[in-house]
This record gives C-alpha cells, sequence and structure tokens, in this order.
C-alpha cells in the first residue's frame, strides 16, 4: 500500500482561546441572507449595493478575511470586523490520499470542537462528504461517530464552510455534495435545511439540489416533513437490514421507527418529490450478508423506486463488526440484481487513508490529548 500523505496545518493567525472569547460577542455574517445584509447596511448608513458586494465575497469568492474584500473601503471593514466574524473552519489536518487524490479534512470550530469532511474526486465531478453534527446520537452500533454521543449541532454556516475551505484549499469546484458525514442531518433539521437551500441557491455557490444527496438513518416525522419541502435533493435512507429483528439489533433507531413504517415514509417521499431513493446497506459479515437476507431484501424493496449502496462495513475498533469479503458482497448483489432490485457495490475512495465515519475525528482528538467534550 502507498504511503499516505498527512499535512499539519501550520498556525498562521493566532485563535488563542482569548480570542476566541473576545470573538464570541461577535455575530457570524455568513448566517446573514443578502437581504438582512442589505438591512444591516441602511442600518449604518452605507449603499445596498455593498451588501451585494459582501455577500459574494463570503459566498461566491469565499473570502476568510474582511481585509480580503478588496472594493470595500477600509472603514467599512473595520466596522465591519467590530460586530461580525466570518465562519470559523480552520483546517488543522489534511490526509492525502496517493491513490485518487481523495483529501479527508479535520477543522477546528470556533469553540474548539473538531469534525470531519471529505473531498472524493470521480470522473462526473468534485464530491464533498460533510458533518451535520459534533459527533452522533444515534448510536447505530458500527459507527465511529456516535460513540461519545452529539456535542452540539452545526450550524448552516458551518456545513456551507466546510464545503467553502474545501474549493478554496483545492481551487476545484465542487459540483456534488453528500451529507454522509458525522451525524443525523435529519436531528439537526432546519439547519440542514438551510444549508441546502443556501448552497443550491444562486447567489451562492449553485450547486444544483439533484447533486446534493443527504443521507438517514429513518427519522420518520422528518423524512414526511422533508417531502413537503418541495426539494429535488436524493434522499439516501440508511437501511441496513432486510427486516425488522436485524435492523433493530444494529440501529437503536429502528426501535422508536419500524420499518414497515419507514418504507410507508419512503413511498410518501417518493410520491411527493418523484425523486428516487438510494438504499445505504452497510454490509456486515454474519450480521446481515446471507442469501436469504438478500432475498428478503429484494421483497422488501421491491416496487420500491430506488437502488441499493452497498458498502462492505469499515471496521471500527470499538466494535468487532468484521467486513465480508468481496466475492460475498457481489454474491448478495447478484441475489438483488436477479431479484429485479438494482444494486451497486460502492466503490472506496482514499483506501490508503482509509476511516469510517468518525473515525478521523476521533483519532485526532486522541492524539491531541484533548477530552471529546
Ligand atoms: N446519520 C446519517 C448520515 C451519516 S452516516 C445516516 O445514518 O445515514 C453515512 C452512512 O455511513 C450511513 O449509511 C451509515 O450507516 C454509514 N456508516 C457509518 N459507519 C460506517 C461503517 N463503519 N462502515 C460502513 N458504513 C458506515
Amino acid at each position: 500500500m502507498e504511503a499516505k500523505e498527512i499535512i499539519k496545518i501550520e498556525e498562521k493567525n493566532s485563535d488563542k482561546i482569548t480570542d476566541r472569547i473576545e470573538k464570541s460577542k461577535l455575530d457570524d455574517i455568513c448566517a446573514y441572507s443578502l437581504d438582512e445584509l442589505k438591512e444591516v447596511m441602511s442600518s449604518i448608513g452605507e449603499k445596498s449595493f455593498r451588501a451585494k458586494q459582501i455577500y459574494e465575497w463570503l459566498h461566491k469568492r469565499l473570502c476568510t478575511d474582511f481585509d480580503e474584500m478588496n472594493n470595500i473601503p477600509k472603514g467599512l471593514r473595520d466596522r465591519l470586523k467590530e460586530s461580525f466574524y466570518i465562519t470559523f473552519m480552520k483546517p488543522v489536518e489534511v490526509l492525502v490520499s496517493n491513490i485518487d487524490g481523495t483529501r479527508k479534512y479535520i477543522y477546528e470550530l470556533r469553540d474548539g470542537n473538531v469534525i470531519e469532511a471529505v473531498l472524493m474526486r470521480y470522473h462526473h465531478g468534485n464530491s464533498v462528504c460533510i458533518s451535520s453534527q459534533v459527533g452522533c446520537r444515534m448510536g447505530c452500533r458500527f459507527c465511529a461517530s456516535t460513540i461519545d454521543g452529539c456535542v452540539r449541532n452545526l450550524t448552516a454556516e458551518e456545513m456551507l464552510a466546510e464545503v467553502y475551505r474545501i474549493e478554496k484549499d483545492t481551487g476545484e469546484r465542487v459540483s456534488n455534495v453528500v451529507m454522509m458525514g458525522s451525524g443525523e442531518p435529519l436531528d439537526n433539521y432546519e439547519e440542514s435545511i438551510r444549508f441546502i437551500k443556501r448552497i443550491s441557491s444562486e447567489e451562492g455557490l449553485n450547486i444544483s439540489q439533484r447533486n446534493i444527496t443527504l443521507s438517514t438513518c429513518g427519522i420518520i416525522p422528518r423524512i414526511r416533513e422533508l417531502a413537503e419541502e418541495k426539494l429535488q435533493i436524493t434522499l439516501a435512507i440508511s437501511l441496513h437490514a432486510p427486516n425488522q429483528h436485524v435492523r433493530e439489533e444494529i440501529m437503536p433507531i429502528a426501535k422508536a421507527y419500524h420499518l414497515k413504517e419507514l418504507m410507508d415514509a419512503c413511498r410518501f417521499y417518493y410520491r411527493k418529490t418523484g425523486r428516487r431513493m438510494t438504499y445505504e446497506y452497510s454490509v456486515v459479515k454474519g450480521i446481515n450478508d446471507n442469501a436469504d437476507e438478500a432475498r428478503q431484501l429484494s421483497r422488501l424493496l421491491s416496487g420500491m423506486h430506488g437502488h441499493v449502496n452497498l458498502i462492505p462495513v469499515n471496521p471500527i475498533k470499538e466494535r468487532e463488526y468484521e467486513s465480508p469479503d468481496r466475492k460475498s458482497v457481489e454474491e448478495f448483489r447478484k441475489i438483488l440484481e436477479e431479484n429485479g432490485v438494482n444494486a451497486t457495490i460502492r466503490r472506496e475512495m482514499g483506501r490508503d487513508i482509509n476511516s469510517a465515519c468518525g473515525q478521523l475525528r476521533r483519532r485526532y482528538i486522541a492524539n491531541a490529548g484533548s477530552s471529546i467534550d
């Protein structure tokens, strides 16, 4: 296996705790819509076109410092600095795959928490996988993100900044966003919706909603609410089991929301949006990977207007789960296809910097010697 490259980010500005306390009196300017910025400008006696310029600097030119705004007079820049900050999202480590150019970013947030985001380069364009929460409280047994629970929700601006900083760092356009990093986006509903609307807006990065995927473990009332939002995003359901019994064993959320009702919610979502779903199925050796389970899954998904993404489970050291060999995952896929269910095996990106959802963050925190909360 080729050696991975780890880039440690040098401390450029002093982002010490004292600075953070000082900054905490300020407001995140990226949270303001264009109209709200216009109001701010008029309240301080500035022309309204300044709002458009500032918005563009923040959401199109992705600036991270008011002094980069070179068409804004210095006096106004200084005034802005007195009341606002630009979303704090500081890359502290970047892991670069020598195989396919995948880049995994560890970011530090304003309150000192850390999260991770990943850039994957496909032939159809660049895709960024973002986190929606610091940690997660859903408790899926095979997932590293959830081990220490959920610390807090991310704001929409923080989610935007995860993408912005990657575009800025690489100078490459991001065409796809997947909300599949740490956290449960539907457990942070308002901010996730605000993020989707912002990133797909013309005043922002203008990423087509069809190129945005939201992945959920299956919070039924929120899936129904999302269906009414009139978004064109792809909804991915983390199914991971062909029946209620197995699902309950690996996903605690299944106890609250029964599989049959989840399938009803998926039918409702499809009826309302006309968008085909993706069903994610992490294949775990001896837990959900036998031929009988493949047939059960085919029956469950027959007529469901979606396709299955099979993900050989990425083992985490805190759990005993193992990944099946490639041949048995291929066998599982064949059974689904034979029974009329479309299925693909997810291509593994960044094999040399491979780490399961949430593992990088945990490793970074452990190495930094700080505690998770
Ligand atoms: N909370 C959301 C999104 C984040 S997880 C959800 O549950 O969908 C994104 C996907 O990665 C989910 O399908 C999740 O079940 C899966 N996943 C998490 N840890 C994994 C692991 N160790 N191996 C394989 N898939 C994993």
